[in-house]
């Protein structure tokens, strides 16, 4: 299978080379050619496989040029009970209501990216000792990206690993988490000021074109094809566990920031799982539930986006959007082209015209949660079930019961554990013990180890020769 871009002006390239990438050189997102498609006779076969088998299956038909033997062992030395806490590793559950709730949140970070970034990790390992090099991972986090990176990469050959972080702008829990790993390829810089500093010391040295090749610069966003293929695979593993024959439909509600998730599932749609409806929950940041509403997307810049108590999802340009618009303008590179040009100048595009083909062939609706309602569902799932949904999933959950029609099984992704967000699970329930597992136990009386440095990109470039030195 070969790869191409969304923007067309991209030569085709194989899956190891996508695997290292970032955005394609003419700015757009890899995809693969076409989409396996999975028939009925397959997806019976599959029915029955553990969660690594049902991977190697999938991954399989994607990674083509990584033998059937190196691609089935970095998918088990990933997706095991060891990393995400038990064979099933992402695990279904019913909700009184009959709500399905799919955990996507049982690895080392407590969040769904782990689900990618462990993948990711390994595979990156294997593919740089494979062409004798080497590569330095560039980031700046304001919480959970950058620690399931760290924990990715932690004492891989070959990678180095530099993050930065807002000097006290995180909770304890997540500088903990990022600050107390101790292995010598892991960088930790606080920078004395707030994360749009840090990302913006992460723009400057990535257009510093001679620092970048000289030191390999490279970063691990979410826009990665490797993040989005690991992804499919719960959507079929969920859909086995919440049906009994291929002949029944589910959806999936997919709490969403910068569609990495949510795309997943649309490409396991396009393959041929009978999902029903894509639902697509925002929180007050609601770019994506006025897209699917109105077919017009406005992306807002920083200074528009709000802070909500579920963070992952203040996200106001969905970086992997451009994937399912090019899907739905039948892979018109250079419509993508000119709809990314609107983007560009801060005006973005109306597709109003083709709001029945995006509900009804791609299956698409949405919904958006406020602070008070992602409470709400805390609350009343706690009273009713004596269980604690983290505030991601509770938007999820709010949104799938707004829009659940009869019969309709739904299935949510729970993509982080309540243990991470304590005071919004405080707000909701009061002073409650929250589980965390028992790894976790005493995390933020462990050492730490980080750098803090003014925000100065000169400076950051000078610890990174030196660390490199
Ligand atoms: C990253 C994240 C999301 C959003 O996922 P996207 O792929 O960006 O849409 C939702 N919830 C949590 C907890 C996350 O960490």
């Amino acid at each position: 299978m070969k790869y191409i871009s969304t923007r067309g002006q991209t030569a085709r390239k194989q899956f190891s080379e996508v695997l290292l990438m970032g955005l394609a050189p003419d700015g757009g997102l890899m995809l693969p050619e076409s989409y396996p498609e999975i028939g009925p006779a397959v997806l019976h076969e599959w029915r029955g496989l553990s969660y690594p088998d049902l991977a190697f299956s999938i991954m399989s038909l994607f990674a083509t040029d990584i033998p059937p033997a190196d691609l089935r062992d970095i998918i088990d030395r990933t997706y095991n009970a060891e990393v995400f806490g038990s064979d099933e590793i992402t695990p279904v559950r019913t909700l009184r209501d009959g709500i399905r709730i799919q955990a996507l949140s049982n690895g080392p970070t407590l969040a769904f990216k782990d689900i990618a970034m462990q993948f990711l990790g390994n595979a990156f390992e294997y593919v740089l000792a494979k062409e004798g090099e080497s590569l330095n991972i560039l980031g700046a986090t304001s919480g959970d990206t950058g620690s399931a990176a760290e924990y990715a990469l932690r004492g891989k050959a070959g990678v180095n690993v530099f993050m930065m972080s807002p000097e006290g702008k995180m909770s304890a829990f997540q500088r903990a988490q990022m600050y107390s790993l101790q292995d010598e390829n892991i960088h930790n810089i606080a920078i004395e000021g707030m994360f749009d500093d840090c990302q913006d010391i992460v723009k400057a040295l990535q257009n510093d074109a001679h620092f970048k090749e000289e030191y390999r610069i490279s970063t691990v966003n979410s826009i990665n094809w490797g993040r989005v293929l690991a992804q499919i695979v719960y959507y079929f593993y969920g859909y086995f566990r919440a049906t009994t024959s291929n002949e029944q439909k589910v959806s999936f509600c997919v709490p969403s920031g910068n569609f990495g998730n949510v795309c997943a599932g649309h490409i396991a749609r396009q393959m041929g799982l009978p999902i029903h409806r894509l639902i697509v929950a925002t929180n007050e940041n609601d770019v994506l539930d006025q897209f699917f509403k109105t077919g017009e997307y406005r992306p807002r810049n920083a200074s528009h986006t709000y802070v909500t108590s579920s963070p992952s999802m203040d996200i106001s340009k969905a970086s992997n959007f451009e994937r399912f618009i090019f899907d739905l303008m039948e892979r018109d590179a250079d419509e993508v082209q000119a709809l990314w040009a609107e983007v560009g100048v801060g005006k973005g595009f109306d597709l109003g015209f083709m709001l029945d083909t995006i509900h009804e062939k791609y299956g698409f609706v949405s919904g958006k949660s406020l602070h008070r309602n992602r409470l709400e569902v805390i609350r009343q799932v706690y009273k009713e079930e004596g269980e604690l949904l983290d505030p991601h999933t509770a938007d999820g959950v709010k949104v799938a019961r707004e829009l659940r029609e009869a019969g309709e099984t739904i299935i949510c992704l729970e993509t982080a554990l309540p243990a991470k967000f304590a005071e919004t699970i405080a707000e909701a329930v009061g002073a409650v013990e929250i589980p965390r597992p028992a790894k976790l136990a005493g995390l933020e009386d462990l050492p730490q180890r980080v750098t803090v440095m003014p925000a100065n990109a000169e400076a950051v470039k000078q610890l990174i020769r030196d660390t490199l030195a």
